[in-house]
């Protein structure tokens, strides 16, 4: 992933640090004369608290944006670099639409800022199953086999999709492989298999959701490519799939 493409997130990231620092503000203006007829010392107590709040989510942003340029994890695990992303989820979309910029931009810059994250925990990566998660589109839309769920073994490797090269190569590798129809499906098959880490292949939209959805636990991301438009006889570029594979490989402890 490029630099320039991890920059978008972080630096709307820092923008909407400071619209939470406003709307906090206003707010604290309004509520101030209310506070302070409980005690005279509340508004300042209230105000250096929201204050401390903010420079720890500052602070937070800074370390996730070194930790992505250098590649090293800075100070932080995984939980607390989460944490300042869903913070920072609201007013970064709230911000995007102000300035004009569409949501699966942003999205993309979130996903390789995710992925840097991911390469930059390398050291900190536990040993264990690596799930290869996939959405219901990679699937030819002529093909009638029944892949989704735990019925991979349907495919018939007939390679009108790319389904049956994925197939293969989670075979190589000793993956976990699951076709999922959507969000659900894909929570309960994490439950069962309890991987280590994922390597899912979704459009924007199911790619956010879904590494928002399973942190801590590390997922890499990797855009589905729609020739025929969305939802509908999508592919993925293998090489992409081989890399993240090499990577959780060489990775971990
Ligand atoms: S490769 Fe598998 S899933 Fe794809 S069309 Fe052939 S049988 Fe169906």
């Amino acid at each position: 992933m490029e630099l320039g493409e991890k920059k978008l997130f972080i630096a709307i990231g820092a923008g909407g640090v400071l619209l939470l620092v406003m709307a906090a503000a206003v707010a604290w203006y309004l509520v101030a004369p209310r506070l302070s007829g409980f005690h005279e010392d509340l508004p300042l107590i209230v105000g250096a608290a929201a204050l401390l709040g903010f420079a720890a989510i500052a602070v937070g942003l800074g370390i996730i944006a070194l930790s992505t340029v250098i590649g090293r994890r800075v100070l932080f695990s995984q939980r607390i670099t989460s944490t300042v992303i869903r913070i920072l989820f609201p007013p970064v979309f709230m911000l995007s639409r102000i300035i004009g910029i569409d949501r699966d931009t942003v999205k993309r810059s979130f996903i390789a800022v995710n992925n840097a994250l991911v390469a930059a925990g390398r050291d900190t990566l536990k040993s264990g199953k690596l799930l290869l998660l996939l959405p219901h589109c990679l699937q030819s839309t002529d093909c009638r086999n029944k892949i989704t769920g735990g019925l991979i073994e349907n495919c018939q490797g007939c390679g009108r999709c790319v389904i049956s090269s994925l197939l293969t190569l989670a075979r190589e590798h000793d993956l976990a492989l699951t076709v999922a129809t959507g969000g659900t499906l894909a929570r309960r098959v994490i439950g069962e298999v309890k991987p280590a880490a994922i390597i899912a292949v979704a459009c924007e939209t199911d790619l956010t959701s879904g590494i928002r959805d399973s942190y801590p636990l590390p997922v890499y991301g990797i855009l589905n490519e729609r020739p025929h438009g969305p939802c509908r006889d999508t592919t993925v570029n293998l090489d992409r799939v081989k890399e993240a594979i090499a990577f959780f490989a060489s990775a971990g402890k």
